[in-house]
């Protein structure tokens, strides 16, 4: 399998490239050449381990691995996790909710960054290489991905986030990890200014390639395919369903994404519901064809709190079918005068996709009514998500809903409305005494650049 970029410049990557690339060259991203077809294959896959069928799925996309050191790969990525289904269904009222956060640190986004650091460090070693990572991150990402890599040799890690815009808890779970690799920088900013920084470093090829630049953000096309594997077993949990229906909370877009590009793998997923906070320009885009900047709100769901979604570049690439040059179009729009929008006859956008958002306080009464009506606590973005679904259940069509973190991570939020042993995790507690380490640093993209020139000069790599 080969991947080109949504921006047409960048063709014929392999997989190990593409792990390693981030985004592609030309500033898109990248996606697969073609898609393959499982409609035929995955009703054979019950009965297979969460491993066996990410193996099944990843290896379409990977195939410049030798199969077992993949399955290996595989292997190791999973059993980090405290669940032997990695990601259980359950029946929960009238919607089947997928537990994604029976990772290291509680959050969906280890089903992918568990895999992404094991890969990373197969990568380098073979080619006796060295890496530095740069991500960005309004929560959870941060944690994830220094879970993945901490402690590894051939590789530094550097982690912006907002300063003072993640929850305690989660700034805590990145800044007591000391190990000498792990590089955590507070910005004074919001988290679109990470964002826009990181995109700046890397569009800086000269910069990316001195310093060896990785990505661990959405736009790395494993943190995708990774993702694509737990749509596939949610419907094998369901007893092979002739449709159903997923709502996903949604931030960059790359949760929702990888359950797109299962629907174009055959998984017969009849609508992706899309729910966004009160940071809705994607929940706007779906229901008007427009795509409007706006300024980033605070919410009780931060990692969501998102006003430019970097993965929906590639989804816009099939909504305009398959062309780099509207795409180009689109976005060159967009980053000039902040909008751009496709035309539309309907007031749906896509058929397959739905969308809406919800505010805080229905994020808080969804809460309440899970732990009285079922005694099951739910974090505030798992509850952004069920609250949308609940106004798109259909009578017999299985509605999935994802849980993407695990209410501990957000007791701050949720304390006053749940019992607290549902909302107390020994992973979080265990880390309240610890020591910390972070650097602060201004909204700018020279000073983070400086920074990481620093760190790399004092640190001797193998
Ligand atoms: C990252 C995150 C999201 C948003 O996921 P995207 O892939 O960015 O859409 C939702 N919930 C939690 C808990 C997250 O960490």
């Amino acid at each position: 399998m080969r991947y080109k970029s949504t921006r047409g410049n960048t063709k014929g990557v392999t997989f190990k490239d593409a792990v390693m690339m981030g985004l592609a060259r030309d500033g898109g991203l990248l996606i697969p050449e073609t898609i393959p077809d499982l409609s035929g294959v995955m009703t054979k896959w019950a009965g297979q381990s969460y491993g066996e069928l990410a193996f099944s799925i990843i290896e379409l996309f990977a195939d410049d691995l030798p199969t077992e050191d993949l399955r290996k790969l595989i292997e190791e990525s999973y059993q980090s996790f405290d669940h032997e289904l990695v990601t259980p269904l359950l029946k929960v009222n009238e919607v089947n909710v997928l537990e994604l956060f029976h990772g290291p640190t509680l959050a969906f986004k280890d089903v992918a960054l568990q895999f992404l650091g094991n890969l990373f460090e197969y990568i380098l070693a073979e080619r006796g290489e060295t890496l530095n990572i740069l991500g960005a991150t309004s929560g959870d990402t941060g944690s994830a991905a220094i879970a993945g890599v901490r402690g590894r040799e051939n590789i530094d890690i550097f982690v912006m986030f907002p300063d003072g815009k993640v929850s305690p808890r989660q700034e805590r779970q990145m800044t007591t990890i000391l190990d000498e690799n792990v590089h955590n920088i507070a910005v004074k900013g919001s988290f679109d200014d990470c964002q826009h920084i990181l995109k700046s470093i890397f569009s800086d090829l000269a910069f990316k390639d001195a310093y060896h630049l990785g990505a661990v953000n959405s736009v790395n096309w494993t943190r995708v395919l990774a993702q694509v594997v737990y749509y596939f077993s949610a419907w094998l949990q369901l007893q092979q369903p002739d449709r159903f229906d997923v709502c996903v909370p949604t931030g960059n877009f790359g949760n929702i994404f990888a359950g797109y590009i299962a629907r174009r793998m055959g998984l017969p997923i009849d609508r992706l519901i899309l729910a966004t906070n009160e940071n809705d320009v994607l929940s706007v885009f779906f229901n008007s064809g427009v795509y409007r900047r706006s300024d980033v709100r605070f919410s009780l769901s931060p990692a969501m709190n998102i006003q430019v979604a970097s993965n929906f570049e590639r989804y816009l690439y099939y909504r305009l079918g398959q062309s780099a040059d509207k795409v180009n179009e689109f976005m060159a729009s967009f980053s000039k005068h902040g909008e751009a929008s496709l035309h539309v006859n309907t007031p749906l956008v896509d058929d397959l996709f739905r969308a809406g958002s919800a505010s805080d306080e229905q994020t808080l009464t969804t809460i309440q009514e899970y732990q009285q009506e079922c005694g099951y606590a739910v974090d505030p973005h798992t509850a952004v998500g069920l609250h949308i679904a609940g106004q798109f259940l259909r009578p017999g069509i299985p509605m999935v809903s994802m849980a993407t973190a695990h209410p501990a991570k957000f007791a701050e939020i949720i304390a006053d409305i749940l019992p607290s042993e549902s909302i107390s995790h020994p992973v979080l507690d265990n880390l309240q005494n610890l020591p910390t380490r972070k650097i602060n640093l201004a909204a700018d993209v020279q000073s983070v650049k400086d920074h990481m020139a620093d760190v790399s000069a004092t640190r001797s790599k193998v």
